[in-house]
């Protein structure tokens, strides 16, 4: 099982609001609206209600892949100390991109053209989504991360030339 989804939450009082509580997500923060003469330990309460129910939802619609969610233990492990946390690792039906992290929520995609590559190319395309987890961005600090995964720059190289045969040399494979 994944660990728990631990968005950051806001609580917007709404003066106009009697009765009722929202939800939603807005960039990767749970946003609550709720009355304005709420207290505040029922405020706590209602986000971590609507925070248990968002979760229910996004594990159902986001199935987790076996093969990739095993790969990612091991590789958060042996690279992360085993401190990152996500949601739900799978490989998804996407052309442009390689893979993708939805970093606050967070949910890593695989393209399934990465299911034909050699499990060193897959880890590779899994340390970088993973390492967006803690970096958003591809400075230094990310690369840091990244580089721990040895086969990092042949795994690159790789990818770079099999986008190049593919005629898809625009694609942003090594960032994305
Ligand atoms: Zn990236």
């Amino acid at each position: 099982m994944p660990a728990r989804w631990e968005p950051s939450i806001r609580i917007v009082a709404s003066p106009n609001r009697r009765r009722t509580v929202s939800a939603r997500v807005v960039d990767g923060v749970l946003e609550l609206r709720v009355p304005a003469g709420m207290p505040q330990a029922e405020r706590q309460e209602w986000a971590e209600r609507m925070r248990a129910r968002l979760e229910r939802r996004l594990r159902r619609a986001r199935p987790t892949d076996t093969r990739l969610e095993e790969r990612a233990r091991a590789l958060n492990r042996r690279h992360f100390d085993g401190r990152l946390h996500w949601t739900s690792i799978a490989f998804a039906d996407q052309t442009s991109r390689w893979g993708s992290c939805t970093y606050a929520a967070g949910v890593i995609r695989i393209s399934m053209r990465a299911a034909g590559l050699p499990d060193w190319v897959l880890d590779y395309l899994l340390v970088h989504e993973l390492a967006h987890l803690e970096v958003p961005h591809h400075g230094p600090d990310f690369w840091a991360l990244v580089n721990r995964y040895p086969l990092t720059e042949r795994a690159r190289g790789y990818l770079i030339a099999l986008d190049h045969q593919a005629g898809r040399a625009d694609s942003d494979t090594p960032e994305d």
